[in-house]
């Protein structure tokens, strides 16, 4: 086991993974921007430096001075959350270059897998279901685009090979549109992403978003942790997640949790991951991969008993896989609702002092945050400020319990969005369970509708 690691992030999962360093007896740095000195997880760790001022691009996402801080303070390892530097091969590659354990896949895996062309390439090759679509990048020639659109059939979701956060794609509901978007969604994949090229896609219209957990160690033993359902979105952000998705067949998620557990071995992939897909009518359909832990790992931790942030990390040194296929059971019913600091009903950020930060407790009920009371919510990075997490026996229990979580839960000083999450718990079609990843925004509009009137 590593003696000392490097935590390359901030605010809730540099807490995550510092505990997980604790309870593996680990040692920890952790790095920090000029507006996060402050901030307790800062304090509990063996040893901080500050990298820099408030703008990411100069402190979180600054390569040289992560590195520089793993030098002076002799860390083994560095773990980089998720966001910032999490998905940067060449970011992974430095770390390597400079004699440390990037703990995470191989720096060619995150390439691999971060170019949506190459990945859907290798998972086809793997024997993952794929959205139906154009075999690899499109072509120039226009007869032929035009001929790829007709064999997949209207409507189809053009997507850049190198995009992200739910940006570079565009849907085309008709042939008349197709050749204008494309060219479109060409240039600005080029200006954004540095890559024009893209691909095409079947357009899904009503799926649910279902991903699958999986654990690899160095000496190609995979297995999968079970399944998230993470269809509560708005904006392409998840909002709730939850474990297991509700009201699929086992059958089905075995059939696909194995054949992604067999893509590890064979891209020889190393640590955790998720294999994102969309579930339509009884059938899966892989989208991406996400080559780091996730926000949402939580909930497969209380189904499970596994601690991923821990497996992961223990992988990254070298350990082989202790876990077998078999040994993962799935017990209960866990869901998550990300606490963000904005306002409930306009989403508009909403940083600044938290005057009073009162957590719930009590059975099945875990809170993953970094905030307390008089923290200061900085203006400059993503709004998410906490995790609720609630575990039941059944599905029933766990929204029981989140309820009453949500209502004994008091931030004050800022907005959150818990009045959101509470509408949700009372919500009957959440309540049934299943619903699709337009349906948050469906009930958004509906309800800007009678506000309105
Ligand atoms: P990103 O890397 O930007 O998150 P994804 O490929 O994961 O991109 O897609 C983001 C979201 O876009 C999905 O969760 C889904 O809501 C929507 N989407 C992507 N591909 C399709 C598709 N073929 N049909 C319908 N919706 C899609």
């Amino acid at each position: 086991m590593f003696g000392k690691v490097l935590i390359a992030n901030r605010g809730e999962i540099a807490l995550r993974v510092l505990r997980a360093c604790r309870e593996l007896g680990v040692r920890t740095v952790a790095v920090h921007s000029t507006v996060d000195t402050e901030a307790k997880y800062v304090k509990l760790a063996d040893e901080s430096v500050c990298i820099g001022p408030a703008s990411s691009a100069l402190s979180y996402l600054n390569i040289p001075a992560i590195i520089s801080a793993a030098e002076v303070t002799d860390a083994e390892a560095i773990h980089p959350g998720y966001g910032f530097l999490s998905e940067n091969a060449d970011f992974a590659e430095r770390v390597e270059k400079s004699g440390f354990t990037f703990i995470g896949p191989r720096p060619e895996t995150i390439r691999l897998m971060g170019d949506k062309v190459s990945a859907k390439d290798a998972m086809r090759a793997a024997g993952v279901p794929c959205v139906p679509g154009s075999e690899g990048a499109l072509p120039e020639d226009a007869k032929e685009i035009v001929q790829i659109a007709r064999s997949i059939g209207y409507p189809v979701i053009i997507k850049a090979a190198g995009g992200g956060g739910g940006r570079g794609m565009r849907v085309v509901n008709t042939e008349a549109a197709l050749l204008n978007a494309v060219a479109m969604t060409r240039s600005e994949a080029g200006a954004a992403f540095g890559n024009p090229t893209v691909y095409l896609e079947k357009f899904l219209e009503n799926p649910r978003h279902v991903e699958i957990q999986v654990l690899a160690d160095a000496h190609k033993n995979a297995i999968w942790l079970g399944e998230r359902d993470c269809s509560m979105q708005r904006r392409h952000q998840k909002v709730i997640e939850e474990a297991p998705a509700p009201d699929i067949s086992r059958r089905i998620i075995t059939r696909v949790g194995d054949r992604c557990a067999e893509a590890c071995r064979r891209i020889n992939y190393r640590g955790v991951g998720t294999f994102e897909f969309l579930y339509e009518n009884g059938e899966f359909f892989f989208i991406e991969m996400n080559t780091r832990v996730q926000v949402e790992h939580p909930v497969t931790e209380q189904v499970t008993g596994v601690d991923i942030v821990q497996a992961q990390i223990r992988v990254a040194a070298g350990e082989k896989l202790w876990l077998k296929q078999r040994d993962i059971e799935l017990k209960g019913h866990s869901i998550e609702c990300r606490i963000n600091a904005e306002d409930p009903f306009k989403f508009t950020p909403s940083p600044g002092k938290i005057t009073q930060w009162h957590t719930p407790g009590g059975p099945g009920i875990r809170v993953d945050s970094h905030a307390y009371n008089g923290y200061t919510v900085p203006p400059n990075y993503d709004s998410m400020i906490g995790k609720l997490i609630a575990y039941g026996e059944t599905r029933e229990q766990a929204i029981r319990r989140m309820r009453i979580a949500l209502s004994e839960m008091m931030v004050d000083g800022i907005k959150t969005n818990i009045p959101l999450h509470q509408e949700l718990m009372l919500d009957p079609r959440f309540i049934k369970g299943g619903t699709s990843i337009h349906y948050l925004e469906e009930k958004l509009a509906a309800r800007e509708e009678v506000a309105r009137k």
